[in-house]
């Protein structure tokens, strides 16, 4: 097998390293020789090897994700619901308080702590426990002069004018459930009736005020969505969209499969063809919906964009752990009633072997270590490998189709960018940059605050900095 695999583009190559997933591209030239193209091989480091992280480093996790099952009610009935029995027990207020200060004492080096109470259920079915928790969040952050941002995803159907405000004035980020337009989101997202709640979902959406950081959740199941038409519906709404393809398994459960994957391919390639459209005539707009909150495909965009390289999927079980209604520490909130994936309890605390091996088996994946996707993919979520294989580390051939897909087009439309307008493409490498930074500490503001020693708490100082510049700019001229 070569060690790199090529694209056509134009009338361009692009090489693609399988070594690392470096790329570059040249034009069409048949007089190219061998020893040319070892010569720019050489210059472009296609042969580098990454090194590999051998055993698991809490300071390689500087975000770290709580979450918290908050509610195991849910007031819809959806069709691909993966939770089909839900236990009447809730934790409690004290319980939650307890999880967060004993993750956040496990990472005193982490820079940034995210505290999300979606889990399995309705999260607003629970308001009282939300707001409690953004207050207890906010009072963490100034103890601990880091951010301890709350952020959820509802299903919409509680959004009133009076719950947002709550929300809003809790300072959390959250995002709502929403399958794109209303045909495909009323046939598997319905209320206990049974019927499709597309309409009060949107109602609700329409009736926020302020939706800077409001997030579409948009759950693909087959082919029947139209990706392209869910980006034009739903960013007249949503600033961010973030579409989560579900593998199915089971002939009964919708979902992503061997037989519509081709056409789930070919959805995003139109996607793909829209949005590279848009972005060539500078409306950066929909680029930065997709590239906004978590979209699979915005992150293969973003990583092949800055040639950023990751070597796991995820930080499940790792700087990530989830907190569930019978006090069970587990990696993910996805993965919940998998006994393998399961780290501990409120009482005894993290199995550290457990942790290590996840490391293991996400840094070690055997059939992707040849993957020209494996620097940007990172290898297979767990819970689609369990639910699969029953095991943790194998891949799903379906799913990686469709992400080698999403990857070429990801390098596609790097190089597109550049061969119309080098200059747009830097515009869109910051704003990637800037993404990036979102998750990391602001070392500005931290370094200002320990100068300031104790004349202004985190928050304070931050709320200043992102919505008064120039009075921030003035405490750090007189300090
Ligand atoms: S999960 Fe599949 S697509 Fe991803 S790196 Fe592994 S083999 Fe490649
Ligand atoms: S294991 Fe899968 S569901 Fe869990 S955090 Fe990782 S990618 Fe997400």
């Amino acid at each position: 097998m070569n060690n790199y695999l090529t694209y056509e583009l134009n009338y361009h190559t692009i090489y693609v390293s399988r070594i690392n997933g470096n790329q570059f591209f040249l034009p069409n030239n048949p007089n190219l020789t061998s020893k040319d193209l070892k010569r720019i091989f050489l210059k472009n480091h296609m042969g580098d090897e990454i090194p590999s992280q051998v055993t698991y480093k809490k300071e390689l996790f500087k975000t770290i994700y709580i979450s918290l099952h908050a509610s195991s009610n849910c007031n819809m009935k959806c069709k691909y619901c993966f939770m089909q029995y839900r236990p009447d027990v809730n934790i409690t207020i004290d319980e939650a308080k307890r999880f967060i200060d004993f993750i956040i004492s496990e990472f005193p080096k982490a820079e940034k702590f995210i505290v999300d109470p979606t889990g399995s259920g309705e999260p607003l079915l629970r308001l009282d426990f939300i707001l409690e928790l953004a207050e207890y969040c906010h009072k963490k952050s100034d103890v601990i002069s880091k951010e301890v941002l709350p952020m959820l995803v509802t299903n919409g159907t509680l959004l009133t004018k009076d719950t947002v405000d709550k929300l809003q004035s809790a300072g959390y980020i959250f995002g709502v459930s929403v399958d794109g337009y209303k045909k495909t989101h009323d046939t598997n997202r319905l209320n206990a009736k049974q019927e499709g709640t597309y309409k009060q979902v949107i109602k609700n959406v329409k009736n926020i005020k302020h939706r800077d950081y409001l997030g579409a959740a948009v759950t693909l199941t087959n082919e029947n969505m139209s990706l392209t038409k869910t980006f034009k519906t739903l960013s007249k709404f949503f600033p961010t969209i973030s579409v989560k393809p579900v593998r199915s398994f089971d002939s009964d459960v919708d979902g992503i499969n061997d037989s519509n994957i081709e056409v789930i391919k070919n959805q995003f390639t139109r996607l793909y063809r829209f949005i590279l459209q848009k972005t060539l005539k500078g409306k950066l707009d929909y680029l930065g919906i997709l590239l906004n909150g978590d979209d699979y495909f915005g992150k293969y965009i973003l990583r092949v964009c800055l040639n950023q390289k990751v070597n796991s999927r995820c930080d499940a079980g790792m700087g990530r752990f989830s907190l569930t209604p019978e006090k069970k520490i587990i990696a993910c909130p996805g993965s919940i009633g998998i006994e393998e994936m399961e780290l501990g309890s409120s009482n005894s605390g993290i199995d550290q072997e457990k942790v290590n091996r996840f490391w293991k088996i996400q840094s070690e994946r055997k059939q992707c270590q040849d993957c020209e996707a494996r620097y940007v993919c990172g290898g297979e979520c767990m819970v689609v490998s369990y639910y699969k294989d029953k095991l943790l580390d194998s891949v799903d051939e379906v799913m990686c189709k469709l992400k080698r897909h999403l990857f070429e087009l990801a390098i596609k439309f790097k190089f597109e960018l550049i061969l119309h307008d080098e200059q747009l493409f830097n515009a869109v490498y910051v704003g990637c940059l800037d993404k990036a930074k979102r998750l990391q500490e602001d070392k500005d503001l931290s370094l200002t605050l320990k100068k300031m020693h104790g004349k202004y708490n985190f928050l304070e100082l931050k709320r200043i900095k992102d919505n008064f510049q120039e009075e921030y700019e003035k405490i750090k001229k007189f300090m």
